[in-house]
């Protein structure tokens, strides 16, 4: 450090031999004496040498001393450097004073003694050693302070941010609909937000310091410690794992669960954080719709069987006629052949449930109070649901009407009570309840065919066996039954299902083994009348006998046989056809003969009702009867079926087709 730099001296006097002596008792290492015989030359020095002590000879002729001083002071280079008067004059006060006004240190009085310049000229080199060190670290001082002002604000700066990000986090966290949670490294809570509580139940200070194990089931836990070891250890994040939690009530609720390590700053994990989304009502919904689905489709399967059934019915029923007619009347073959037609009957009658189930089958609906019908049937039940059952009906003074069929509202309390009897073999307590409900869009999108709007909710709750999950699955299905021997049908359910959907409304059952059953049915509240149902005209006919023409149509040969038996024995001339082109042919070449076409509408090919258009082209006045095995949809409805006015249902009675025919062929 202790580097030898070289110093000057300024010596200043207007006397070149005053000057030459003072520079020759100078004699010190490393201090170089500079002369200067004039303020002006002095200046120059100072500006350009930068010396560390100033002798200035006050009594100088071209140059006043202490307007020097000032001078020397005023400059930036030497206002700190020490300046010593040199006086021939002893020393006065007033001068002292002015000296040292003007910047002096020191004062000397010629003649100078060695000793005491040099001991002075030390002095004042420490003096000017310490001035520029002071200088030097005052401007380190000043850097530093520099610094620090930067840094402060800079440090301000962050913690404004900081604040703004905990601020926005803590807002995040107090509005988020979902639980966002952090853990400790031994997974204890450390934060949850107010979700929490309102999804799971438990308020938040009881959640911290548990274990988040200690709010899922028994045999999940492995699954959870597997989940946050995971992210612990792997540093991995998760996402989209499915789990559950349960309420403080007991009851599970399913979340959509992420993961993710807590890292601080050095990059080391202090725990865990991640969000839990409840998705419980999500995947009810989900489930609903399959199940929906599923149902819809079964219908129409059953919806197909129920046609082709009815078309072997059909066959059925009309030999049995026929040979009703060949047997004579007091024979013994009567009753068997009756019993044919009875089983038939009953056949039909199934086919009908099916049909119902499909929603193909034409329901009568008119406005009623749901709460007379339910009157009624209960008078009904009384006598067929055993006494230890005790049947609570709890109906609202305030319900409103309905657009029903009053039979199928009886079929529907009837297989409920029928249900809820087998399933309380020893007794118990069967609750009919009804109310008027708001049901809103969210409820109605999970419900295909309802439609948002004012329900007469209908709700039947059991205290009897109740269901598991695998029941529940499939109860609505047709001939799903877990009864033995005979005992169910499995249509029970699946008629229910398909009278609720034909009235617009909506059906569910929760149960659980041991717990009852409690279904509930939704029925949109009637705003308005719908018209009546188109019915047939029918006019009792007493002779059904004719000699017309008749073309028969149908792709089923037994149908299309017992058909052509049946009106050739009442005297008609047939033709018939096995399908729609078929019958198309046959009508170019023949319709001046032909007076009347029976015409089945579901036929491979063309089909009825391509036929029947193409007849209708030739003559738009031809008289048709249209049989069909289903109710038609809408859309056929609309089409050239619009214009026909007879319509038979399979399987018909002989003598309704009969009579129908003749009807027909009286009309003008
Ligand atoms: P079935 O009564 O002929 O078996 P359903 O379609 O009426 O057919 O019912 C289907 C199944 O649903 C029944 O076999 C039974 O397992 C179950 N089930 C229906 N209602 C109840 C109820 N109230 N309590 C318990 N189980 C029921
Ligand atoms: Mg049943």
């Amino acid at each position: 450090m202790n580097k030898l730099k070289t110093l000057h001296i300024l010596l200043v006097d207007n006397d070149l031999n005053n000057l030459s002596s003072l520079e020759a008792m100078i004699q010190i290492p490393g201090i170089y004496p500079l002369k200067a015989g004039s303020g002006e030359e002095a200046l120059s020095f100072i500006n350009s040498h930068e010396p560390a002590i100033i002798f200035l000879d006050l009594q100088m002729k071209k140059t006043d001393g202490y307007a020097l001083a000032e001078k020397i002071r005023d400059n930036k280079k030497s206002h700190r450097v020490p300046i010593v008067f040199i006086s021939t004059l002893p020393v006065r006060r007033p001068f002292l004073f002015r000296g040292h006004e003007n910047g002096s240190v020191d004062y000397m009085v010629k003649p100078l003694d060695k000793t005491v310049l040099t001991s002075k000229i030390n002095f004042c080199i420490d003096l000017w050693k310490t001035t520029k060190s002071l200088e030097k670290k005052k401007t380190a001082l000043h850097k530093a302070l520099e610094n620090i002002k930067v840094e402060m604000s800079e440090h301000r700066r962050t913690e404004a941010a900081l604040r703004e990000s905990r601020q926005q986090f803590k807002s995040l966290g107090e509005n988020s609909p979902d639980i966002i949670y952090t853990l400790g490294l031994d997974g204890s809570f450390a934060y949850v937000n107010p979700a929490w509580k309102k999804i799971l139940g438990h308020p938040r200070e009881s959640v911290l310091g548990k274990y988040f194990v200690d709010f899922v089931e028994k045999d999940d836990v492995k699954q959870y410690r597997d989940f946050f070891r995971q992210i612990r250890d792997g540093k991995k994040t998760l996402r989209d794992v499915t789990g559950t939690l349960i309420h403080k009530k007991g009851s599970p609720r399913l979340f959509n669960l992420s993961g993710a390590p807590n890292v601080n700053g050095k990059g080391d994990v202090i725990g865990m954080v991640g969000l839990l989304k409840d998705i419980t009502e999500q995947q009810k919904l989900q489930v609903q719709l399959l199940r929906a689905q599923k149902m819809e489709a079964l219908g129409t399967l059953a919806g197909g069987i129920a046609h082709d059934f009815n078309n072997l019915l059909q066959a059925i029923q009309g030999y049995a006629d026929l040979l009703l007619l060949s047997i004579e009347e007091n024979s013994e073959a009567v009753e068997e052949v009756k019993e044919i037609k009875h089983a038939s009957q009953r056949g039909a009658e199934l086919t009908r449930q099916l049909l119902t189930f499909s929603r193909k089958a034409k329901s009568r609906l008119q406005a009623i109070n749901i709460n007379s019908e339910i009157k009624h049937i209960l008078k009904l039940l009384d006598r067929t649901i055993p006494k230890m059952i005790d049947i609570e009906p709890r109906l609202t003074e305030d319900v409103r009407i309905v657009n029903a069929d009053p039979s199928q509202i009886e079929q529907i309390i009837m297989n409920l009570a029928v249900n809820a009897r087998d399933a309380m073999p020893d007794g118990g307590k069967l609750t009919i309840k009804t109310e008027v409900v708001f049901l809103d869009n969210s409820f109605c999108n999970a419900c295909p065919g309802l439609l948002p709007g004012d329900h007469v909710l209908l709700t039947a709750t059991d205290t009897g066996c109740g269901m598991d999950s695998q029941v529940l699955e499939h109860l609505f299905e047709p001939f799903y039954t877990t009864k033995t021997n005979g005992k169910g049908t499995g249509l029970g359910l699946s008629i229910i299902y398909g009278i609720v959907k034909n009235h617009g409304g909506h059906i569910e059952c929760s149960s659980r083994t041991g717990k009852g059953t409690e279904f509930k049915i939704y029925l949109p509240v009637l705003e308005q009348k719908l018209p009546a149902a188109r019915s047939v005209n029918k006019k009792e006919i007493a002779a059904s006998k004719g000699n017309e023409t008749v073309m028969f149509v149908d792709d089923d040969s037994q149908v299309r046989h017992s058909g052509e038996q049946l009106l050739t024995r009442y005297g008609y001339k047939m033709l018939t056809a096995s399908s729609g082109e078929n019958a198309l042919e046959l009508y170019r070449q023949k319709h001046e003969e032909i007076d009347l076409i029976i015409l089945d509408l579901i036929m491979p090919g063309m089909g009825g009702i391509n036929c029947l258009e193409e007849i209708l082209k030739i003559n738009p006045r031809e008289k048709i009867i249209v049989t069909t095995g289903h109710e038609c949809s809408k859309s056929e409805k609309e089409g050239p079926l619009s214009k026909i006015t007879h319509f038979i249902h399979k399987p018909y009675e002989s003598h309704d087709l009969l009579q129908t025919a003749r009807f027909i062929l009286d009309r003008s």
